[in-house]
């Protein structure tokens, strides 16, 4: 399936460490524990956990609780799984029951923000889901109308706008009241990437998600943080920026095609406990798939 696939890359960088397994016996452990620790630490999963993972499978092979290569590498994979499911449980979109759901996506320029979302209209469509696009990315000169092409390309309607000093919030809060007036299941909000001014991209994030809560107490129900997945560890000191100021409530990381990196997804979920929803696995409408752990983990070290 398109998550495995995606993480094919990946996978390459982590295929040295079946072959390590296969020839494990005790007297070699030292060995096969760097070089499955350098090949952790390739892929980004982090020096944090790779260290906890190596120093846990040490001791389980010391303890004789693991005694050959196979039962070590279900032990990995096991060790991994929980590393993601115990800080990231809420995988799925938590939309709750009030309508509109409002679904908030945040992320410095370049990262994927508006074709994540394009594919997050797309995949919500089809689930027969009704959905408002807001236009909130007003600094943007070509940000609108890229959206707007998204918006043709998946059958959805959009607000946009209008004239040269409109402001964000008040776009969006626009595509609330009409979201609640027409009878919209969700309204999907894009928002700045980058600032001209000096006033400052996170108060502007701030100024948006308070002018989504005027119109609905308790929304925006998620604010999705879109993260290039291509940057691996890199991308952690951005997200813990924006969690601190707009408080993240799941991850988009995108271009995990293109990568090796993909255990910047364990580090990440580690240590900012956020889950990660969805994972960019290529360019196409259908190329943004729901994350799961059980998968990823079976993708990375299959
Ligand atoms: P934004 O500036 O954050 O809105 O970024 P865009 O959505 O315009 O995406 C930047 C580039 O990355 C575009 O060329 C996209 O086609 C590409 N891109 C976005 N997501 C993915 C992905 O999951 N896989 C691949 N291979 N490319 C992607």
């Amino acid at each position: 399936d398109k998550l495995f696939s995606g993480f094919s890359k990946t996978r390459d960088n982590l295929a040295v460490i079946d072959e390590l397994l296969l020839f494990w016996n005790l007297s070699e452990t030292d060995r096969v524990l760097d070089e499955l620790e350098e090949a952790l630490l390739v892929s980004d999963f982090g020096p944090r956990i790779t260290i906890k993972i190596v120093e846990s499978l040490r001791e389980d092979i010391m303890s004789g609780k693991l005694k050959s290569g196979s039962e070590i590498k279900d032990a990995l994979k096991k060790f991994v799984l929980e590393l993601l499911t115990k800080k990231g449980n809420k995988t799925e979109l938590q939309l709750g029951f009030r309508k509109p759901a409002v679904i908030m996506v945040v992320g410095v320029n370049g990262g994927g923000k508006t074709t994540s979302l394009g594919k997050l209209a797309h995949r919500l469509k089809n689930e027969g889901v009704k959905i408002l696009m807001a236009a909130g990315d007003t600094f943007r000169a070509a940000a609108s109308d890229q959206l707007e092409i998204w918006a043709e390309r998946t059958g959805c309607e959009i607000v946009v706008g209008e004239g040269e000093k409109v402001k964000a919030p008040s776009v969006l809060s626009q595509a609330i009241k009409r979201g609640k007036e027409d009878g919209y299941d969700v309204v999907l909000c894009d928002t700045s990437g980058r600032l001209h001014t000096n006033y400052s991209l996170m108060e502007e994030l701030i100024s948006c998600k308070k002018a989504i809560s005027k119109v609905i107490p308790g929304a925006p129900n998620e604010i999705l943080l879109v993260l290039d997945g291509t940057t691996g560890l890199n991308m952690l000191p951005q997200a813990r920026e924006f969690n601190e100021v707009v408080g993240i409530t799941g991850l988009i990381l995108t271009k995990l095609d293109g990568s090796a990196r993909g255990g910047c997804v364990v580090s990440v979920v580690d240590e900012l406990g956020i889950p990660v929803k969805f994972v960019g696995v290529g360019e196409g409408l259908e190329d943004l798939q729901p994350f799961d752990a059980e998968t990823f983990v079976g993708a990375v070290f299959s």
